[in-house]
């Protein structure tokens, strides 16, 4: 198998500051794409697998699912696609194409296990995946995304795992028209909730712990905002809410939360927090109400709601860095110190 050496930033332990690496990529096979990556969104997910707190990570770990790209290359069996289109990768990269769940279009739910962009398993090389925090990336064409030429690439770049974690859920759960949908968390995930839901024509709900995102909840398409540290303002709205998206990615009390729920009402959790949620029967039973989790989106879908945003003119508020602030990042990022993505000007990879 052909190599190639690629400059990426990344780290060696749990403990340890990102720092400039070098790491080894495939050269491009009959059906892959290679694609200069301009931005890289900086996901929660990216601190949790960085610092291991998911356990499992192989080190060193390159994080960046969010990755939007010029193509460079392409195999001698790439059809889709041609060097010098804008593209985009998200959190797969491969699965095993055979199951039930693949078949069916649901990759991400794959019955192996589908291959994240980091921290999975790069067949060609029996070795991890490195992400997006990188010059380049090979991938192959059946999961690279067309991007819409008319949206800012740097503000688009969140879609790819923010947009199609949130966009997948609300789908799933038939948000539109006639639903009231509360939004929990409004961070990365949470803010593309808000967006989203409101463009299919919902009524949305903002729930934060945070004062600041009070008065920023409208301008993102919240129709109602609650404090959620304000007990008074929790009772008033409970049993309203159709769907509530959990995007929070520390712990706390899911059972508060389950409370806004209607009759059969779903909670959906796609923040992943590192330790256990407890939940109180009582939470649940007297009112059948359900508690969901889900996980990013297929490609299929990520390449709709990749559409849908092209037509509605919908992208991520974000914070450009350059690849140096990225352990700064982090930090604000725990403090919640982000409206609302932080994004990766790749280019200063090369400073
Ligand atoms: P983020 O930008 O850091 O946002 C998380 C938000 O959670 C914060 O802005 C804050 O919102 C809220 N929050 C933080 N600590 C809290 C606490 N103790 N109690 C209540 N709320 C708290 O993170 P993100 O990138 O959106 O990711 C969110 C979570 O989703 C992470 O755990 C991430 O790993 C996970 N994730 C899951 C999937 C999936 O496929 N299921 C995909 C991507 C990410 P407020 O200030 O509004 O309270
Ligand atoms: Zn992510
Ligand atoms: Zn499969």
């Amino acid at each position: 198998m052909n190599t190639q050496i690629v400059k990426a930033f990344g780290t060696e332990a749990p403990t340890e500051d990102l720092k400039p690496l070098s790491i080894e990529r495939r050269e491009v096979t009959e059906n892959d794409v290679e694609i200069e990556i301009l931005y890289c969104g900086v996901c929660h997910s990216d601190l949790h697998t960085a610092r291991n707190e998911w356990h499992g990570t192989v080190y060193p770990n390159v994080p960046g699912h969010e990755i939007v790209g010029r193509i460079t290359k392409t195999g001698k069996g790439v059809s889709r696609f041609k060097a010098g289109d804008l593209a985009a990768v998200g959190c797969m990269v491969d699965s095993c194409r055979e199951c039930e769940q693949c078949k069916k279009g649901s990759e991400q739910y794959c019955e192996e296990g589908n291959v994240q962009t980091y921290n999975g398993h790069e067949k060609y090389l029996d070795r991890q995946t490195f992400g997006g925090y990188s010059e380049r990336i090979v991938v192959d064409q059946d999961f690279v995304l067309r991007m819409p030429e008319n949206l800012d690439p740097a503000a688009a770049a969140p879609l790819l795992c923010a947009g199609v974690t949130t966009w997948s859920p609300l789908k799933h759960w038939k948000v539109g028209p006639g639903t009231k949908v509360g939004i929990v968390g409004i961070g990365g995930l949470g803010h593309m909730g808000v967006k989203l839901a409101k463009a299919m024509g919902a009524h949305v709900v903002v729930i934060t712990t945070s004062p600041s995102k009070v008065a920023d909840a409208q301008r993102l398409g919240a129709d109602e905002v609650i404090l959620s540290t304000d007990r008074a303002q929790m009772k008033a709205h409970a049993s309203t809410l159709h769907l509530v998206l959990d995007c929070v990615s520390a712990e706390h009390d899911v059972n508060a939360y389950l409370r806004l729920l209607k009759v059969d009402g779903t909670l959906a959790l796609v923040g992943a927090p590192e330790h256990p949620l407890p939940i109180a029967a009582f939470s649940l039973i007297p009112t059948r109400r359900n508690f969901a989790g889900s996980t990013i989106g297929s490609i299929k879908e990520t390449q709709e709601m990749l559409d849908f945003c092209g037509e509605h003119q919908i992208v991520s508020d974000i914070e450009l860095i350059k690849i140096q602030d990225i352990n700064t990042a982090y930090e604000r990022l725990l403090k919640g110190d982000v409206k609302y993505r932080f994004v990766i000007d790749m280019a200063s990879l090369k400073n």
